[in-house]
């Protein structure tokens, strides 16, 4: 068989496969608790399900223009106007098949072979992957203290004659910190100056806590929009539960959009008109959705630092926002993949090891789960870790008796 030395280069998605183990698990009857998912748990919005179903039950489903319907436009429009405080046109918008192909696109769309793309550590597992497949190179910026905040030298310092763009995703996955308004300041006008392209990864940037805001980049640019390299990606993943939808977006000055919707034409045709649908209900709809959501997720990340911090010999940072908690977990093994390896064979919870975001020693835990599962997962894979915890614990009706340590 001869498989292209690209898709050879690609490495399977990590998130992905565990999802897949721990279904499978599932349906063995193990008492799986999964502490690696990438997704809410709540229920899509009702207004997207409503207006969704009665398109749909017009029975009239067609190919619509590659780029997304106008009536989402129309939405994204507002929402970016009322977010951002920034108008964009709808010639300024790309409507894709999640956020991860609006990223997969701008990439296409701006990398010549060789070109670099920055993003600081930790990272969302896909970027290093997604560089590649647009034939980049991907750099990545591990912050020199520890810490998961990049100081603005690190990243200018990485800056050549080959960079072509650099990605920030804050809220971060993993860490679920935001970067401070200077920093992302600093970044603005770093790329305005030295003419890169930077992409705000914002997908989390409605799931922040305890009443902050995300910085908005807009704030701080000063290029009119269809001068400015300046970009952003949102979609209804995160915000509105809507993970199986696949509805995503960019907002890019006119000549990228063109050039993005030219490929996505030839790829898909565009998003399924179906699931736009369901976009404009969310969008459009009653919002409450959304801080329901950020206050059940709040609830659970103070639960689950509380009780890493009384875990000795992990050092957690607290996040700011999303569902994510990247705790470092050094002390007990240096080896994350090794580590979640045993964490899933002895007690059965599952989490990311960190090393698939570029921090070793790290793992990511999820609080998109229930509290139950966030209390009994946390409590599992202390009993598995420490040495001083009890010779028994009960998983459901069946009894683990330690035979390591
Ligand atoms: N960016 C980040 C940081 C993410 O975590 C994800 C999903 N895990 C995406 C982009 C892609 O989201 P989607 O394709 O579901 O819109």
């Amino acid at each position: 068989m001869s498989i292209s030395q690209l898709a050879r280069s690609v490495r399977e998605s990590p998130t992905l496969k565990l999802n897949e183990m721990a279904a499978w698990l599932r349906d063995k009857g193990e008492p799986v608790i999964h502490l690696g998912g990438g997704e809410p748990k709540s229920k899509a919005p009702i207004d997207a399900v409503v207006n969704c179903a009665t398109q749909l039950n017009t029975g009239d489903v067609r190919y619509a223009p590659a780029d997304g319907l106008p009536a989402l436009k129309k939405a994204i429009i507002r929402y970016t106007e009322e977010h951002y405080r920034k108008l964009v046109a709808p010639e300024n918008i790309v409507v894709s098949s999640g956020a991860k192909q609006s990223i997969m696109n701008i990439l296409y769309c701006i990398l010549e072979p060789k070109d670099e793309v920055i993003f600081p550590a930790p990272y969302w597992v896909s970027y290093p992957e997604m560089v590649k497949i647009a034939g980049g190179v991907p750099v990545v910026i591990t912050p020199e203290d520890g810490s998961f905040h990049p100081r603005i030298e690190e990243i200018a310092r990485s800056v050549g004659s080959y960079t072509k763009a650099i990605i920030l995703n804050s809220p971060n996955n993993p860490s679920g910190i935001m970067y401070s308004s200077d920093f992302v300041a600093d970044v603005v006008s770093l790329c305005e100056r030295k003419n890169l392209y930077l992409i705000m990864d914002d997908l989390y940037n409605r799931l922040v806590f305890e009443g902050k805001t995300a910085p908005n980049a807009y704030e701080f640019a000063h290029d009119q929009i269809e001068t400015s390299k300046l970009i952003t990606v949102q979609g209804v993943s995160k915000m509105y539960a809507m993970t199986g939808f696949r509805i995503g977006w960019a907002i890019v000055h006119k000549e990228l959009a063109r050039a993005m919707t030219n490929i996505q034409s030839h790829q898909t045709s565009g998003p399924s008109t179906v699931s736009q649908w369901a976009a404009i209900g969310a969008l459009n709809g009653v919002q409450t959705s959304i801080s329901n959501m950020r206050l059940t997720l709040e609830n659970n990340r103070n639960v689950m630092v509380d009780r890493l911090r009384a875990f000795n010999g992990i050092n957690v940072t607290k996040p700011d926002g999303t569902f994510y908690c990247f705790p470092d977990f050094t002390a007990y093994n240096k080896d994350s993949v090794k580590l979640s390896e045993f964490l899933l064979e002895k007690v059965r919870v599952v989490v990311v090891p960190g090393k698939e975001f570029g921090m070793e020693g790290h793992l990511r835990l999820s609080y998109c789960g229930t509290i139950k599962e966030v209390t009994e997962g946390i409590e599992r894979i202390k009993w598995a870790l420490d040495p001083n915890a009890p010779n028994e614990l009960f998983m459901g009706d069946r009894k683990l008796v330690r035979d390591w340590l």
